[in-house]
């Protein structure tokens, strides 16, 4: 039976009632650029990052639409998960094609939070949108591979143990189709004394948004044989699938986050008084909410399709992106109508809407750009001609 957003309301209440202990006072407080180490580890102490890790490997086994209800309530709360969310799902890479060794090695040591999974490297100055065409390089080196090359947007790295990898194995002008010769690795960062790797160096990109991304430099850092996830040569297929979970929990988040922005504007809007009544009565309030809401709705809609496709093992790579690309229109959407509804006062700080309207934006752009999104819709979809 599908699942809906009636459904999971224990870990609904649970998550809500850890969100409480850090309200909208500590997120505001970590601006612009701290981490939540508390919240974290209290989402970790009680299984919630693991949640998606299956049992056998020590992890919760809860399907992606439960874990989607999960950032749902924080980004609700008024909190964000993308302080976290990665921990959750960065792992698929290896749960999907990892070898037995590295699972049994690893999964349970990411579900109980002893290795923090929360840097997955693919981007690069030069390569977005266009994965195929990163160039750090991962060369054989006897029984190990060694690493050269740039990462860029690398979320959490500085707060993460181990890194999912994408890297050139082999030329781009030596395979017939870019997406061959890129492999992924799964790689420790830190060595026993808890210290960069060498060759490793790690720098913070301060942003908008409070978002602890980085910049990653690999000079010749040198990782075991056995640090290769899959096959050599496949690895951007093996991101791909875990790509359309990704997605889907990004669109939970945004969902979460719409109701954030309507939630305290519809409060505000039934108690802000100007020319003697609630400006809510006004329809030039009261609409762009509704509509909002509507949007909302809709776009939840589809997140709880591909959820439910995805649990499946269903295809659900055009829900999953139709999800993402609503969502995070919509909760953009929600936002700014919070921050008219508040007047000036949307633009103070304590009343957060410009924190969390901040955040949200980021949706549209990562992790993937709502334009690739339409770009697949058309294609795949529409039978359209590739445009890329
Ligand atoms: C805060 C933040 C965190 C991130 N975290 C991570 C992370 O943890 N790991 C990681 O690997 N990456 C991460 N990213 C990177 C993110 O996935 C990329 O920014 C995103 O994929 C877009 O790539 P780009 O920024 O290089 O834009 P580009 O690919 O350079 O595109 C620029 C613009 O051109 C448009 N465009 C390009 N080609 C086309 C086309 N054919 N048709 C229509 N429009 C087109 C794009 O839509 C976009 O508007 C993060 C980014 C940010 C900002």
């Amino acid at each position: 039976m599908n699942a809906g957003p009636d459904d999971f309301e224990v870990i609904r209440s649970e998550v809500r009632r850890l969100c409480d202990k850090f309200g909208n006072e500590y997120w505001r407080g970590l601006e612009p650029s701290g981490y939540p180490e508390e919240f974290v580890a209290e989402l970790t102490a009680h299984g919630w990052l693991g949640s998606l890790i299956p049992e056998q490997y020590g992890g919760g086994g809860l399907s992606l639409a439960g874990a989607s209800v999960i950032v749902e309530e924080i980004s609700a709360s008024g909190g964000n998960p993308s302080a976290c969310h990665a921990q959750m799902y960065v792992m698929g890479t290896l749960l999907r094609h990892g070898s037995e060794q590295q699972k049994q090695q690893y999964l349970p040591q990411v579900a109980d939070g002893r290795k923090r999974l929360q840097a997955f490297g693919v981007t690069e100055p030069t390569a977005g949108s266009e994965t195929t065409a990163i160039r750090t390089r991962a060369e054989r080196d006897g029984d190990t591979w060694r690493i050269n090359g740039q990462k860029i947007w690398t979320s959490r790295a500085l707060y993460s143990d181990l890194m999912i990898l994408l890297a050139r194995t082999t030329p781009a002008d030596e395979v017939d189709n870019r997406i061959d010769g890129l492999s992924v690795f799964l790689i420790e960062l830190r060595g026993d004394d808890g210290e960069l790797v060498p060759g490793l160096t790690i720098n913070p990109i301060p942003t908008m948004m409070n978002h602890s991304t980085t910049e990653v430099f690999f000079d010749d850092v040198v990782v075991p044989g056995e640090a290769l996830v899959g096959t050599e040569g496949r690895g951007f297929r093996h991101i791909l699938d875990g790509m359309n979970a990704e997605r889907i929990l990004i669109a939970a988040e945004c969902v979460g986050d719409g109701r954030f922005f309507l939630e305290i504007a519809s409060d505000y809007a039934k108690g802000r008084e100007v020319f003697g009544r609630p400006i809510g009565m006004n329809q030039g309030v009261a609409f762009p909410l509704a509509r909002a809401y509507t949007n909302l709705q809709a776009a939840d809609l589809m997140r709880w399709k591909a959820a439910n496709l995805f649990d499946a093992a269903q295809p659900c790579g055009a829900e999953a992106n139709m999800a993402k690309l609503l969502a995070s229109e919509a909760s953009w959407e929600a936002g700014n109508a919070a921050l008219n509804t508040h007047g000036g006062f949307g633009f103070a700080v304590e009343y957060d809407i410009e924190r969390k309207f901040r955040e949200t934006r980021l949706y549209q752009v990562a992790p993937i750009n709502n334009n690739l999104v339409l770009a697949f819709v058309a294609q795949k979809c529409l039978g359209l001609p590739k445009s890329y």
